[in-house]
């Protein structure tokens, strides 16, 4: 069983979807959680759910648009042994109708605030021999789709950083992973309109959307030691490729 005892981790995003699980099943195995995000009720109900049940949290907001207020979250936390970047947006719209706020926003929000958390904590973390980063990516990083290009190009990127830091603060006992979803049922994706979240979950082998636990136990998986011979790894949760030569 995963003990966390001991270990800060600071979980972005914390304030819905698969941040909230991760912060609760990270809290739920000992860990102390520093929760992010930009909503103070949400985070309040969650630090309260946390503590009610015996574990250990704290809210901080900050809005990740802005590089300051990114700084200003590190500085917060001080010194964690776990990172998860998992905030992020995602409009599913074609490239002639994104703007250049949009394409910056998702670059912000999805890939340059996970680069100066990485900046800011990294260094910490090697000097002391340890720590794990686990950034949530997305299967749209690979896969070629006529939407949502802006946020597949911003989240293939935070592939790319996650192999390299890896290389870059391995040797020094920090491992860096991610993990790439596919269709999740969280706040995000209720956005969407009609039922097009369960009609993207039907498309996959399993037949249906994740649930945030899901990706969440592979998050704690991969902060714990039982995957210590993992460094620069995507694993891809998506329930699995539709083949083609099933009907
Ligand atoms: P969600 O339900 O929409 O929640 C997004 C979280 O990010 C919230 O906690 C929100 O905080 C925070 N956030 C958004 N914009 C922010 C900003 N400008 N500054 C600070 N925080 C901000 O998201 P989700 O569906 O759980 O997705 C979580 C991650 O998984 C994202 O990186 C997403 O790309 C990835 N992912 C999701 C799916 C899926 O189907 N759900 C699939 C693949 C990958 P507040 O609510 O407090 O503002």
């Amino acid at each position: 069983m995963t003990d966390l005892h001991g270990l800060t981790a600071l979980v972005t995003g914390a304030t819905a979807g698969i941040g909230r699980a991760v912060a609760r099943k990270l809290a739920d195995a000992g860990a102390e959680v520093i929760a992010h995000g930009r909503d103070p009720h949400r985070g309040a109900e969650l630090v309260d759910e946390i503590t009610g049940r015996g574990g250990r949290a704290r809210f901080v907001t900050a809005d990740l648009t802005d590089a300051g207020e990114v700084a200003r979250l590190a500085e917060t936390a001080g010194e964690v042994d776990i990172l998860v970047n998992n905030a992020g947006i995602y409009a599913l719209t074609s490239t002639p109708d994104t703007s250049a706020e949009s394409f910056d926003r998702h670059f912000a929000i999805n890939t340059r605030a996970p680069f100066l958390l990485v900046s800011a904590l990294a260094p910490a973390m090697a000097k002391r021999g340890h720590g794990v980063v686990v950034n949530i990516t997305s299967t749209a990083a690979t896969s070629a789709a006529p939407i949502g290009t802006a946020y597949g190009a911003s989240k293939a990127a935070v592939e790319l950083l996650t192999r390299s830091w890896a290389t870059e603060f391995g040797a020094a006992g920090v491992r860096v992973n991610a993990v790439a979803p596919g269709p999740v049922r969280t706040a995000g994706t209720e956005f969407l309109r009609g039922d097009s979240v369960d009609t993207l979950g039907r498309m996959n082998i399993r037949g249906r959307v994740g649930e945030p636990e899901e990706i969440a136990e592979i998050v704690l998986f991969l902060v714990d030691d039982r995957s210590s011979y993992m460094n620069g790894a995507v694993m891809l949760a998506n329930g699995g490729e539709r083949s083609s030569m099933v009907a």
